[in-house]
């Protein structure tokens, strides 16, 4: 007996879409698998992403350790992650003729250095597999009518499909639509930004980084450790954006208003800091203070750590008082600066919030709430840090589901 053919309806042409049409089309060679797309552009983040390079996935290869990059999502997807994880990602590209490279931080990209590898790989793999994308194609309306769903589409087309994959990324109409279908939306906030100070007497030294500092936000308990980077509009870097990830929502709360402290030399302790001062001190006593620098700090930054702790640089070694000793480390391991708005990070920006975790199963990526109804992608209440784990979620995500579709 024939089994019945049956129209599997991928929403979103994103990176979550695509696989998870490209997968069910493997799995069900004989079934139609279409993706409905709102603009005339597929894959558009995609080409934006990472600077135009695409930053892939992440080189972790642990399961445990990869799900602590998610500040939403992370326990979700330990199973996920069990079934297909960057490993897994590295091997599609590579037997698809695309292979990654690894930076120094663990960042992978396409050896091309360009986005329009991955487009055009993604492209070309689902043609091969007969999946059929309509552009300008905006989904209105999703009803459920038995076992099957009716799509109406902006130019008043009508589809019906047995399976309805969601992969529409962070776009709100699509969430009011799932909650019709009986779902709950954690409401959706900025993930990845960079902090506002216009306030900081630094901004002035834009350009500047320190590769490892610890950063803090006392009103909401908050640190993370990282390279920093002083812009002219305040501070950026990964541990800055590893802050505002994980703060997302609390950042939020506050306005984005509130004050962090840096802690520009972390690998010692106050008493150690103060020793290798006054070890430096003695070396140089004719010396000026603002010369050379005792510590592994930029010149620049060292200099203007030195007058916020009332310093003059022409000062000679010889003359520091204790209280100028005790302003100055003050100033190298809490430094304080006040938040005032957030900046998008262009290279990678996510909102977390969407579909709440608890009502899709991740065996299956199947809604629990609607047979048929499957999830992938940034529609979940998932984010995580920069670094290519945002891509490696719409990969796992959308081959499970694609995969159990
Ligand atoms: C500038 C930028 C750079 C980034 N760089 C990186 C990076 O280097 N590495 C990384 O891991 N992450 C990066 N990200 C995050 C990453 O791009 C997203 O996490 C990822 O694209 C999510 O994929 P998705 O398929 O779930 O959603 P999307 O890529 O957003 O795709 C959703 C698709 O659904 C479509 N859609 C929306 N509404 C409808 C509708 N009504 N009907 C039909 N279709 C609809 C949209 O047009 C879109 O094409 C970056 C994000 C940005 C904005």
């Amino acid at each position: 007996m024939q089994s019945k053919i049956l129209t599997h309806v991928i929403a979103g042409a994103g990176a979550a879409g695509f696989f998870g049409a490209i997968k069910c089309a493997q799995n069900n060679p004989n079934d139609r698998v279409i993706i409905i797309e709102k603009t005339r552009q597929p894959l558009a983040k995609v080409r934006i992403s990472g600077g135009g390079r695409c930053n892939v996935t992440h080189s972790c290869f642990d399961p445990a350790q990869l799900v602590k990059n998610y500040p939403r999502g992370g326990k979700e997807l330990r199973g996920p992650f069990t079934r297909f994880q960057p490993r897994d990602t590295i091997e599609w590209f590579e037997s698809r003729g695309v292979t990654l490279k690894t930076e120094e931080d663990g960042r992978m990209f396409p050896v091309s250095d360009s986005s329009e590898t991955i487009i055009h790989c993604l492209q070309q793999e689902a043609k091969k597999c007969g999946v059929e994308v309509r552009l300008e194609s905006g989904i209105q309306e999703i009803n459920k009518i038995e076992n099957q769903f009716q799509l109406i589409l902006s130019n008043e087309e009508v589809v019906a499909c047995d399976r309805l994959l969601m992969a529409t990324g962070s776009a709100s109409k699509m969430l009011s639509l799932v909650q019709t279908l009986g779902h709950s939306i954690i409401p959706q906030v900025p993930s990845l930004f960079t902090f506002n100070v216009p306030t900081s007497p630094l901004l002035d030294l834009a350009g500047i980084s320190v590769p490892y500092v610890h950063l803090r936000i006392p009103s909401i308990s908050l640190e993370q450790t990282g390279p920093l980077l002083i812009t002219h509009w305040g501070f950026s870097g990964p541990a800055v954006l590893k802050l505002s990830a994980w703060g997302a929502r609390e950042l939020q709360g506050l306005d984005y208003k509130t004050s962090f402290i840096i802690n520009w030399l972390p690998d010692y302790s106050e008493e150690e800091l103060k020793q290798i001062i006054l070890r430096f001190k003695e070396s140089q006593l004719n010396k000026n203070i603002g010369t050379d620098v005792p510590v592994e700090l930029p010149k620049q930054l060292w200099r203007r750590i030195l007058q916020l702790s009332e310093i003059d640089m022409e000062q000679r070694w010889a003359a520091l008082s204790k209280k100028q000793l005790t302003n100055l480390i003050t100033q190298l391991r809490m430094g304080t600066f006040q938040i005032d708005g957030k900046t998008t990070y262009k290279q990678e920006f996510v909102t977390c919030g969407g579909v709440k975790l608890d009502e899709v199963d991740f065996k299956t990526m199947q809604s629990r709430r609607c047979p048929g109804l499957f999830f992938a992608g940034e529609i979940l209440d998932i984010d995580g840090i920069t670094g290519g784990f945002n891509f490696q979620n719409a990969w796992t995500t959308g081959w499970i589901a694609g995969q159990s579709m």
